[in-house]
């Protein structure tokens, strides 16, 4: 164990931090699956429940979507954190704050960073990238 006094980072927390974030979307994932094969099954094939449930199913999609690419980013960051290259801004290569890897322990960018990306996808000038922000 490498214990040193200063800012350095120490990854095993955030791979730490990154692997429970990971399981608890899982977790959260399979739950409202469950939950949604049980609504199935309570929902007779009545026509006035139907666009009540496609309504759930779209919620439930556009929630999935959302928490795939969570997980997504969340392998990327615990992949980052196995070439060392974690906690580097992706765009400037200057380090991101221990402050915002706290909150966002999957970002990719500096806060500087992030806010011009923001700037660019809102001018339409980029839609590649968004960070899932929770
Ligand atoms: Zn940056």
């Amino acid at each position: 164990m490498n214990m040193k006094n200063g800012q350095k980072l120490k990854p095993a927390n955030y791979r730490k931090m990154l692997e429970s974030k990971a399981e608890e979307v899982r977790h959260s994932m399979s739950a409202q699956k469950a939950a949604q094969v049980v609504a199935r099954l309570d929902v007779p094939s009545d026509e006035g429940d139907l666009s009540q449930q496609h309504h759930e199913e779209w919620i439930f999609l556009n929630r999935n979507t959302i928490d795939m690419k969570l997980l997504r980013e969340i392998a990327d960051a615990l992949h980052r954190l196995d070439q060392d290259t974690y906690g580097i801004c992706m765009e400037c290569e200057e380090p991101i704050s221990a402050k915002r890897l706290d909150a966002v322990p999957w970002a990719r960018f500096c806060v500087t960073c992030q806010e011009l990306i923001a700037t660019r996808i809102a001018e339409g000038d980029m839609v590649e990238y968004q960070e899932a922000d929770r």
